[in-house]
């Protein structure tokens, strides 16, 4: 099985002067290639609406249409309409943006976070979610059943192969949600917005990681320092990681990869 990463939307803010991607994943599954997240669409790139202006200045949003989930499928060589399956670990405008670009898909979401998108309470969560992502007519597949376990975390069992599960991570919005994905004998587990950038732990003081990420990330230091045959990444990684390990024009195997958590930003 492959296992593409993508980045779907880079961004350079002012401060902490970083140069972030977006993770998204491409997966050849048994239904077809499926995304994991879209990072922003076309829409966000050729006409953004006013919130995701805001964005564009606030987190120095690089305007590269061709980082779109669309356009870098379409250079794997399938069309979006192949695509019949988007798992979204959240919502956020920057997770969300490309959903338009694939109207046909089924989009998977765990029930939390769908009801804080349709609902947003405070100026928190309105200023996350950005409604042009959702006003196509959105084929909605919510999950709202933990069903099992994985490793010690619940999780709701996807129904596709490789065996795949949303991992509930609550905090950095309602129902954000890790990913983990059987890949050859072991794992890789997305944990998208609930893990610093890059995942590394130590980049920031603790206390801004509770208020803007949530409250997992010693639970997940613990799990991957106990756990180093799973393949953790965080929702935003360095550009420069994305060079050395991610995929926009060529498959690569995801055996190549390096275990993202011996890497540092300097590198
Ligand atoms: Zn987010």
């Amino acid at each position: 099985m492959t296992i593409h990463i993508l980045n779907c939307v880079s961004m350079s803010p002012w401060w902490p002067r970083w140069h972030l991607g977006g993770v998204c994943l491409l997966l050849e599954t048994d239904k077809g290639p499926l995304l994991v997240d879209t990072g922003l669409g076309l829409h966000d790139y050729e006409n953004p609406s006013t919130l995701v202006r805001f964005y564009i200045a606030d987190t120095g949003i690089h305007m590269d249409a061709e980082q779109a989930a669309v356009r870098q499928i379409i250079r794997f060589g399938w069309k979006p309409e192949d695509v019949h399956h988007i798992v979204m670990t959240h919502l956020h405008f920057d997770h969300a943006g490309g959903l338009p670009d694939f109207p046909g898909s089924q989009i998977h979401v765990y029930s939390p976070e769908y009801a804080a998108m349709c609902k947003p309470r405070g100026l928190v969560e309105r200023m996350a979610y950005n409604k042009p992502d959702f006003d196509h007519d959105v084929h909605w597949v919510l999950h709202n059943k933990v069903d099992t376990r994985w490793f010690e975390f619940d999780a709701i069992r996807l129904d596709f192969e490789p065996e795949m599960y949303l991992i509930p991570l609550p905090g950095h919005t309602r129902g954000h949600c890790g990913v983990a994905i059987r890949d050859g004998s072991g794992w890789l587990f997305h944990a998208a917005d609930a893990l610093p950038t890059n995942a590394e732990f130590d980049l920031l003081p603790s206390w801004i990681y509770k208020l803007v990420i949530g409250p997992h990330v010693p639970r997940l230091k613990a799990f991957a320092d106990s756990h180093p045959e799973v393949r953790i990444l965080a929702g935003h990684m360095w550009m420069e990681w994305f060079e050395k390990n991610g995929s926009t024009r060529k498959k690569i195997p995801s055996g190549d990869l390096n275990d993202t958590r011996t890497r540092s930003k300097s590198q």
